[in-house]
């Protein structure tokens, strides 16, 4: 392999995609092949994410938001999206259906948000990964960018991602969430947290219901989790660079929007 094609930085987004299909890893982040269509869940969540950006940019600047504001951010993203790629719908889903469920998702989170002492929206990272144990260094810097940074009432600093979900997390899920202890690694470094401190982060989820639901749910991680963490990059960086890109067949083939590729690949 032509090491040039290998990205110059990790991403949770990269680690997740080799996880879930090293295949799928190539074609994305190797190859950089165009999508064949984009599951429209995925641009729902994007809409909705600029909105709530929205929300809390204008929250830091002491500006009010509307829900005709958050709308209109949302609408824009949406159309943006379904003029650049195919969609793709569940069966009985159009981007009509899509915009009024988004709708009702805004309004449910405007119904009740109740934001702490906002610090930090959109904050992006860049972070040099070194092993605390051994000292080794990651070839490539960890980049990623946190929702939101918060003080809470209690005092605590919490980083929270937004999400949108058909269903409720379970409390392991949550507890094991990789892109939670991503932010953790990047969160002790930039707040210069101790080893015994724990870093207090937040999944803040808009349930897609009929009649939608707004969920925060709360975890830790301590600095074993972060180093835990080190480690498996380490691992998934070294299997890049020995071109280990099998496929994965299983659910995630579903949604995946490269099949035809993937049919048609000899390694597959
Ligand atoms: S179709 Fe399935 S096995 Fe093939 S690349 Fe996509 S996720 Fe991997």
């Amino acid at each position: 392999m032509n090491y040039e094609n290998i990205p110059d930085h990790i991403s949770f987004s990269q680690v997740n995609t080799y996880l879930i299909c090293p295949l799928r890893y190539r074609f994305q982040y190797i190859d950089k092949e165009e999508w064949q269509f984009k599951p429209a869940a995925l641009t729902l969540g994007s809409a909705i994410h600029a909105a709530i950006e929205k929300y809390y940019t204008n929250h830091l600047e002491s500006k009010r938001t509307s829900i005709t504001d958050l709308q209109d951010v949302f609408d824009t993203r949406l159309y943006q999206d379904c003029a650049e790629v195919e969609m793709k719908f569940k069966t009985g889903k159009d981007p009509v259906e899509i915009q009024q469920q988004g709708h009702a998702m805004l309004d449910c989170f405007m119904k009740n948000v109740t934001p702490g002492e906002v610090l930090g929206v959109e904050e992006k990272f860049t972070l040099d990964v070194v092993d605390g144990a051994t000292g080794e260094t990651l070839d490539v810097p960890l980049v990623g960018r946190v929702d939101l940074i918060e003080q809470t009432e209690d005092g605590n600093i919490v980083f929270v991602d937004y999400k949108t979900s058909s269903s409720r997390y379970n409390e392991d899920s949550v507890q094991r969430n990789l892109q939670l202890t991503a932010y953790s690694l990047w969160a002790r470094e930039a707040y210069s947290t101790g080893k015994k401190e724990t870093v207090h982060l937040r999944f803040d989820v808009l349930l897609k219901n009929k009649t939608p639901l707004y969920l925060k749910y709360e975890t830790q991680r301590t600095y074993q989790d972060a180093q835990r963490f080190v480690r498996m990059l380490l691992m998934i960086s070294e299997a890049i660079r020995e071109e280990l890109f099998y496929p994965s067949p299983g659910w995630q083939c579903v949604d995946c929007p490269f099949k035809v590729s993937c049919v048609a690949d000899p390694l597959a």
